[in-house]
């Protein structure tokens, strides 16, 4: 890892939203702060700070712009919050956000269960947020469900297609295509990115993808192999819910690094100094968290550690 080289991949770090919000116990601000922190500090460039909803919904999130108010901002770092709706853009730009992303599920009755907005609704809102956030924030969108829904099943590749051919003209230049609920394969990962890269060829596409069925690091490599070279992933694994047997976060923030570094694909990310940060929320929460590298330290570790028992 050189400093000037640009990494090969990026990694998008959503533990700090995606992780958080899952949590039932509410995770002190000063918390938050010093994880995004420590998170920016080993070299991750670009970050889901928070998420502005309403605090009745997702109370953890409440502390949304006193997080954006007390991390240190770091140059060549973007910050990344989440957005159901127009207040949220709005309170986002007003926070300072880099980016505003605005979420769209890919059925409709998940969106209205999420957003509670219609996919029309939420189409409308995310022309009236890229217009909103205008020269303050770049707008982007997640297609969230986009690999299947647990309220509507399978979920196919021309509604996405159509969805995002509806997302590309509200003007957003960046789209996650996500799996919420892990069921994509790794086939259909291939088969969609194809698609939309050919079908969107000015649109830059990420996968936002959870390790729910142990197809989240086949599903990157995927991806990768069609030419993606953005990734969002959670310190650890956070997410799911602890509650729900089975439920799983995020892939882990240190397994897609590991196994991009080990690779010689470069993240330009310190994968140790990603775990220190891992172990004060673990510590935090009273729980080990998932991530496999997290438990079984780096390869490069267990193999050093061999050459000096031989
Ligand atoms: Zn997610």
């Amino acid at each position: 890892m050189t400093a000037t080289a640009a990494p090969a991949v990026r990694i998008v770090e959503v533990g700090p939203r995606d992780g958080f919000q899952m949590e039932r116990t509410f995770i002190p601000t000063p918390l938050k702060i010093a994880t995004v922190d420590a998170i920016m500090a080993a070299g991750i460039a670009k970050l889901e700070v928070t998420s502005f909803v309403s605090p009745k919904v997702i109370p953890q999130m409440a502390d949304a712009a006193d997080v954006m108010a007390g991390m240190t901002r770091q140059p060549g770092v973007t910050t990344v919050a989440l957005v159901p709706n127009l207040t949220g853009a709005e309170r986002a730009a007003a926070a300072g956000v880099d980016v505003v992303k605005q979420v769209i599920c890919a059925t409709e009755t998940y969106n209205r269960r999420n957003v509670g907005l219609s996919v029309d609704e939420s189409v409308a809102t995310l022309r009236a947020t890229v217009g909103s956030v205008a020269g303050r924030a770049t707008p982007e969108a997640v297609v969230a469900l986009s690999f299947g829904c647990p309220l509507e099943g399978i979920v196919t590749e021309d509604t996405v297609v159509r969805l995002v051919a509806r997302v590309v003209e509200a003007g957003v230049a960046e789209v996650s295509i996500a799996d919420s609920i892990g069921v994509a394969h790794p086939r259909q990962v291939a088969s969609l990115l194809r698609r939309l890269q050919r079908e969107f060829p000015g649109t830059t596409f990420s996968l936002h993808l959870h390790d729910t069925r142990g197809l989240g690091l086949v599903n990157v490599l995927a991806g990768y192999g069609e030419g993606i070279r953005i990734f969002d992933a959670s310190i650890g694994g956070l997410g799911g819910c602890p509650v729900v047997p089975g439920a799983t976060g995020n892939i882990a923030t240190e397994d897609v690094v590991h196994m991009f570094e080990e690779m010689g694909i470069t993240t330009g990310i310190d994968i140790e100094r990603v775990m220190d940060a891992t172990r004060s929320v673990q510590s935090f929460l009273g729980r080990a968290l998932p991530g496999r590298v997290l438990s079984a330290g780096t390869r490069a570790r267990a193999l050093s550690t061999a050459a000096a028992r031989a």
